[in-house]
């Protein structure tokens, strides 16, 4: 595999119940709204805590702050601005406990009877006691893709600018993939519906979780087939062919977007 592609998570091991040895230290990521806020110790020990893993030998945990309480006094980090500050490992674990911290906080009740549901022991699962209905954490699957078009040095990929940017760069094409679709066939349709292309080769590269909400990221390449680039306005402000040695801003460093980009780079 090669070097730049997304981190293995070896640096941490998500486990749903403490191991009964080997714990050196815990550490509580307390999930203040859908911001983070790390403690070496739980605030208030009445708070919901959900085991994440284990970061080398220290415990990982997710404390559910209650709403309109802040243990951090406004220091807790957004997960957005975490994102390029911690480390890979951190922001990962970070985002793990946003998820099922909101998970949680959202499956209180039982979503076919009604009744109040517990946690289910040894599973991430909250059940219903009544009904016996399970939940697991949501997890929604959205594809990003690179699209090139030609060969060698005269190479070029398809980078676009979404109307949702905070910042004015050109990155890859993403989108949900549907009920009942296939991950290539979420590729094909999306570049289809946001710039009017047909592609075709679709490769699958490499993988992200993006905890804005719940999303993980699966990354493709593409080649280019036919068409003309026509940008939906309710998706995309610009797209644009780009060869490598002249490229607009693109996404930070840790980003699968940037990651399929360098990689493309490092391909010429
Ligand atoms: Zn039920």
């Amino acid at each position: 595999m090669p070097e730049n592609q997304p981190t293995n998570q070896s640096e941490f091991v998500p486990l749903v119940n403490p191991p009964t040895h080997e714990i050196e230290s815990h550490r509580y990521v307390h999930v203040v709204g859908s911001n983070v806020w790390v403690h070496d110790e739980p605030v208030d020990s009445e708070w919901d805590l959900h085991f994440l893993g284990m970061r080398g030998g220290h415990a990982m945990w997710g404390v559910d702050v209650p709403r309109g309480l802040d243990p951090a006094d406004g220091a807790a980090s957004d997960l957005f601005s975490y994102f390029g500050r911690a480390s890979e490992t951190d922001w990962l674990i970070a985002g793990r406990a946003v998820q099922i911290v909101e998970w949680a906080r959202t499956h209180r009740f039982c979503g076919r009877c009604g009744t109040p549901t517990v946690q289910a022991p040894g599973e991430r699962a909250m059940k219903c006691p009544a009904c016996a209905m399970l939940a697991f954490p949501r997890l929604a699957p959205a594809m990003i893709t690179l699209v090139t078009r030609g060969e060698g040095a005269d190479q070029e990929a398809l980078l676009a600018r979404g109307v949702q940017f905070r910042a004015p760069m050109y990155s890859c094409l993403a989108g949900f993939v549907e009920p009942g679709e296939t991950l290539e066939g979420a590729v094909i349709r999306e570049v289809r519906e946001e710039v009017g292309l047909e592609v075709a080769n679709v490769r699958y590269w490499g993988s992200q979780p993006w905890p804005f909400p719940h999303s993980l990221m699966l990354g493709f390449q593409a080649e280019y087939l036919s068409g003309d680039i026509v940008c939906d306005p309710s998706e995309i402000v610009d797209a644009q062919w780009y060869r490598r040695d002249a490229l607009p801003s693109i996404p930070p460093g840790i980003s699968i977007a940037r990651k399929l980009i360098d990689a493309w780079l490092i391909d010429g």
